[in-house]
């Protein structure tokens, strides 16, 4: 077993892993909660006085075609809605909480993988066309400032007959501040934003946030292996949006896709993800060592439906006592 007062060893790491019983039935009771629609999501963000975290997509991996959607999220403070990461489905989740788009004030990018950026290009022209302030302001590690610039040099035409036709004024771009390293990001009346650099290899810089709103502290760990830089920003908050990977039901999802003729390699894609990526049972010990209150487990790996609420909550309940909530897509937290 392992020893919940080691640090975040590359042995615990894979001792943690071995811990974790083959899809083993858990004994933590609890229910399924169904993802919610957007009639119900809208009613709980209707009345809501105080900052509201909405899931909008907790799959891992910029992977289509499934019940859970590449990852994204939406915080919603005083009427100011703020976005971090932007997988498929980012907009048409956002329209769904009923938010309007006139309220987006700013987007955050953990990282430049797909399914945390795919969908930024699009959140802004369809944002736009929607009633996006043109002052929305992003913020990520380097290249966002090229990439957003060639992604409104691309659609220009796009954006240019929409105008014209609707006699709107033409989205010119967004304002981009790159994050390169750790610190403050940004602040407004409504919120203090931090970064931590996280472990994703090869991508550089992989960000994690913290958002400290007047009535709420909430943190993100983005992609990454088990990082004392998230334990260290994610100190005493409130909540814990956390990567996670079932170490066990990865190892079995790999063989089934080689079995399928995918072109990949058992152990240079297990190489990839024990370097990239916290096992379960890691992240309980993350979110123990930061003291955060609840902890939510996204980006789960493999987001798959066959592995039930109460095999993700027990493995991370090895070592956190906290709140653990196992995230879906549309939940209002
Ligand atoms: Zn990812
Ligand atoms: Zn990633």
């Amino acid at each position: 077993m392992i020893d919940p007062s080691s640090k975040l060893s590359r042995r615990s790491l894979l001792a943690g892993m071995v811990a974790v019983p083959a899809l083993a039935p858990a004994a933590v009771a609890a229910e399924r909660p169904a993802a919610r629609s957007a009639e119900e999501v809208q009613a709980a963000l209707k009345d809501a006085r105080d900052t509201k975290l909405v899931l909008l997509g907790t799959g891992g991996g910029p992977v289509p075609g499934r019940s859970r959607l590449m990852t994204s999220h939406v915080m919603l403070s005083h009427g100011a809605a703020y976005v971090l990461d932007c997988g498929m489905g980012v907009t048409n989740q956002y329209a769904r909480t009923g938010i309007p788009f006139s309220a987006l004030k700013s987007i955050f990018i953990t990282h430049h993988h797909a399914d945390h950026n795919i969908e930024y290009g699009p959140l802004l022209i369809v944002g736009w066309i929607q009633g996006m302030h043109p002052d929305v302001r992003a913020f990520g590690p380097p290249p966002l400032k090229q990439m957003t610039e060639d992604f409104m040099r691309a659609y220009r035409r796009t954006i240019d007959f929409w105008a014209e036709d609707f006699h709107m004024t033409p989205l010119g771009s967004v304002g981009v501040q790159e994050v390169t390293a750790a610190g403050p990001v940004t602040q407004d009346d409504n919120v203090k934003v931090s970064a931590v650099v996280v472990a994703h290899p090869p991508v550089k810089p992989a960000l994690g946030y913290r958002f400290d709103f007047k009535d709420r502290s909430i943190a993100f760990s983005g992609d990454t292996a088990p990082s004392d830089a998230v334990v260290k920003i994610a100190k005493g908050a409130d909540v814990l949006v956390h990567e996670v990977m079932y170490v066990p039901a990865v190892e079995k999802y790999v063989k089934d896709q080689i079995a399928k003729g995918r072109p990949v390699k058992y152990e240079p894609y297990m190489a990839h993800m024990k370097a990239d990526h916290t096992p379960l049972e890691e992240v309980g010990r993350i979110a123990n060592e930061a003291g955060v209150k609840t902890l939510v487990l996204s980006h789960v790996v493999p987001a798959i439906d066959s592995i039930s609420d109460n095999t993700w909550r027990a493995g991370a309940a090895t070592h956190f006592k906290g709140e653990i909530i196992v995230g879906k897509d549309l939940m209002v937290l």
